[in-house]
């Protein structure tokens, strides 16, 4: 590790070891040496001598150095270090690149006979059949030559033996099915290189993809060759596709010839397929993210008058957002090639560390900057995609990290403000048990993402899995109604049976169903039967009902069984086949109601009662059908057993009971403040003896409360005293 200027660290697992030298230069010359030494040490070389074993594999496929031991695992090659660091520019949807001596996991005995059977003579007579003696390489070229010579190469193709089929989609596709059911590697290596897609349709329902077509041929190896390549290959233009950036004009008749030209305005991504000038060393790092774009969009009225469709609107679009801070639109003419184009592209600029991420059916996939866990000092690079409405990570160099579900999130908050556009504050997206910090390299794409996460952390429709829900899988609409009535209307009379007022019901259902995360109900602000009646609405409005429309019939139908037992099975087994949702607000809906009716002394509200206003609301019936009573009045009566509670829980649940009780009863009583609550305070350090407990209201405000520490410690505050009071989240970070 590099320290200063001249010195180095040297970590072994015992002791560091630190160097200093007389120079920058000779630091640099023994940092490198070291470093060479550690590789060798810690290679294996006996993959590089069974790939070397094929004479045309013994020098570099692309500069002709002597014992290449680097290779492209896509493309088949084998390469030397300086063509592989070059290699390394163009990006992983070009060519993934790998050492024959220490990446030793990938080298599987499949992709070794690979490297046998294609391997730089066959992959040479394919990429490098027409190289004009002025533009090839040698040992001695500089990395400029080499990177001009490999961009020409293998991504824009200018070498290459055309195929015959080349420009004709649908054969191409049609001979790729055809070879990978053979033994030529060759064939499917021009095929899949001039364009065609490498998950074509087979048109075979048992085989649908060129993948299946060769495992079912027993062609191990051209799977092996396939799945290398699984990121790369063409793009499919079957469908055609028309291109709209911002400013530019949409006419149907020319889509076409548009679509092209502005393709051609990304740089690199697209120039193997559209072989046209880039300006060189424009690599696919300048590609910041893509995304779907679900809204559509309609064309402006000026656009709209030259086009004689009207008031034109294009349901299916994505976006380009690359590092100049420009954006592109991008319409096509069917879902399916909105997608299939959104993949492509995210395939040739994702850094090979996310590769995992491709796979997934992703709305939107970039790179961003973040700091989360306890890193919080710098920002890392890392890989994001949003998918329906869990938020995926990957950081190159760590671990797979589980996604981000954004309905259970407990908090989103975002800063705004753009210094010129760069960087900027953070956005903050602060979830239960971990918090996340998200920044953007550009404004676009940054508002962009900000907009789409707090999307898919909303509830998405009015099924109960739609909606934003708590760490336990309850919907957070729910928890929060269940959570006020709990705390102030358990001994309210009438409670559920009651109507509220129907203004008020449907403002404040409305209000959860947009975010209820940012919803407090509050004593005073809402009324107990208001909040009452928003639940029944809820449950009774709900798309497929609590019970699911599915299994709805058989609830009611196990009320007619006799034998008790036999009967809370049935509920216990239908219990079982609820989706996981719908189980566990069941439950927190049943636990609830078992809660009030202990109250029944007070509030009227006895099970029975109770199961009379439920029963219609959660099976959404008129009422007319006794049976749906009946469901919920054995659910309630029955609550310990059917739902497994068992004796510390119960206990649990007591005492929050008895604590809510005692808190309310010396409201009424006037000695002390509903929200009252107990507070551990530390003067100074954090250590027993510092210790005070105080009692905290609602209003007092961090002044007041250390001047009352300071006052029990009689702690005479001097002139130049200041003193300050944290609140400390062990929890948390901070
Ligand atoms: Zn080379």
């Amino acid at each position: 590790k590099e320290v200063d200027r001249r010195g180095f660290d040297l970590t072994t697992p015992y002791r560091i070891f630190s160097f200093s030298a007389d120079s920058e230069q000779e630091k640099e010359e023994w940092v490198e040496a070291m470093q060479q030494c550690i590789a060798e040490a810690l290679s294996n070389s006996e993959v590089a001598e069974r790939i070397w074993a094929v004479e045309s594999n013994r020098f570099c496929a692309d500069c002709g150095s002597p014992k290449p031991d680097w290779a492209s695992i896509n493309l088949c090659v084998v390469i030397c270090k300086r063509c592989a660091g070059e290699h390394r520019g163009l990006g992983p949807g070009i060519t993934k690149v790998r050492s024959l001596k220490m990446d030793r996991k990938v080298w599987t005995e499949e992709l070794i006979q690979l490297f046998h059977h294609i391997g730089n003579a066959v992959a040479n007579r394919f990429w490098a059949a027409n190289v004009p003696p002025s533009e090839a390489i040698a040992p001695p070229s500089s990395s400029q030559e080499r990177r001009r010579f490999l961009i020409a190469k293998y991504r824009e193709g200018k070498y290459r033996r055309y195929h015959p089929l080349f420009g004709n989609q649908e054969e191409l596709d049609r001979a790729l099915c055809a070879a990978v059911t053979t033994s030529d590697l060759a064939e499917t290596q021009a095929l899949l290189f001039c364009g065609a897609a490498v998950t074509c349709a087979t048109g075979d329902p048992q085989c649908p993809t060129p993948l299946a077509l060769a495992e079912k041929s027993g062609q191990r190896l051209q799977m092996e060759f396939l799945l290398h390549n699984k990121t790369s290959g063409g793009c499919s233009l079957r469908d055609g596709g028309f291109l709209l950036c911002p400013g530019g004009k949409l006419t149907p008749g020319s889509r076409h010839s548009q679509f092209y030209r502005q393709l051609r305005a990304i740089p690199g991504c697209f120039s193997r397929y559209f072989p046209a000038r880039w300006p060189h060393g424009v690599g696919p790092r300048a590609l910041l993210g893509v995304s779907c774009f679900n809204h559509g969009f309609a064309s402006s009225p000026r656009q709209a008058a030259s086009s004689p469709a009207g008031d034109e609107r294009i349901e299916n679009t994505f976006e380009v957002y690359i590092e100049s801070e420009r954006l592109y639109l991008f319409g096509l003419e069917s879902p399916d090639a909105a997608r299939e184009w959104l993949k492509s592209i995210a395939k040739s600029f994702v850094h090979p560390c996310a590769e995992e991420l491709l796979a997934l059916d992703f709305q939107r996939i970039g790179r961003l900057h973040y700091k989360g866990g306890l890193n919080l000092e710098r920002a890392e690079e890392g890989w994001f995609a949003l998918a329906s409405s869990a938020l995926h990570v990957c950081v190159p160099g760590s671990e797979r990290q589980e996604p981000l579900q954004l309905r259970k999130l407990q908090e989103l908050s975002m800063q705004w403000g753009f210094r010129g556009g760069r960087g900027g504050p953070p956005a903050e997206a602060r979830l239960v048990g971990r918090t996340l910090y998200i920044q953007g390299e550009r404004k676009l794409d940054f508002l962009g993402w900000v907009q789409a996460i707090q999307k898919a952390a909303g509830s998405a429709g009015d099924t109960l899995s739609e909606q934003q829900l708590t760490e336990s899988d309850i919907p957070l609409l729910v928890d929060r109604c269940i959570d006020y009535i709990t705390q102030c209307g358990l001994t309210s009379e009438g409670i559920y049976r009651k109507s509220g007022q129907n203004s008020k019901t449907t403002s404040l259902l409305e209000m959860l169903r947009r975010d209820a995360r940012s919803v407090r109900l509050k004593e005073g602000e809402h009324q107990v039967d208001d909040v009452a009646n928003t639940l029944k609405r809820f449950f009774r409005d709900l798309g497929d009902g609590l019970f699911t429309g599915r299994w709805g019939p058989d609830w009611l139908w196990a009320t007619a069984l006799e034998d008790e037992e036999e009967k809370i099975g049935e509920y216990r087994r239908l219990l079982g086949t609820l989706p996981t949702v719908n189980r566990a607000t069941l439950k927190a809906l049943i636990n609830h109601l078992f809660r009030v009716q202990l109250f029944s002394g007070e509030n009227q509200m006895n099970t029975h009662n109770l199961a009379i206003v439920f029963g219609p609301t959660l099976f959404q019936t008129d009422g007319k059908d006794y049976k749906a009573g009946r469901v919920v009045e054995d659910l309630i009566s029955h609550y310990v057993k059917i739902f497994n509670v068992n004796d510390q829980e119960m206990k649990k649940q007591q005492d929050e009971i008895m604590a809510i009780m005692k808190m309310r009863e010396a409201a009424s009583s006037g000695t002390q403040q509903a929200g009252d609550f107990i507070c551990t305070v530390y003067l100074e350090e954090k250590k027993t003896e510092a210790e005070q407990h105080i009692k905290v209201s609602a209003t007092m405000t961090a002044e007041e409360l250390t001047f009352e520490i300071l006052d029990r410690r009689k702690i005479v505050m001097k002139e130049k005293d200041y003193w300050s009071c944290f609140e400390v989240n062990e929890r948390e970070e901070a």
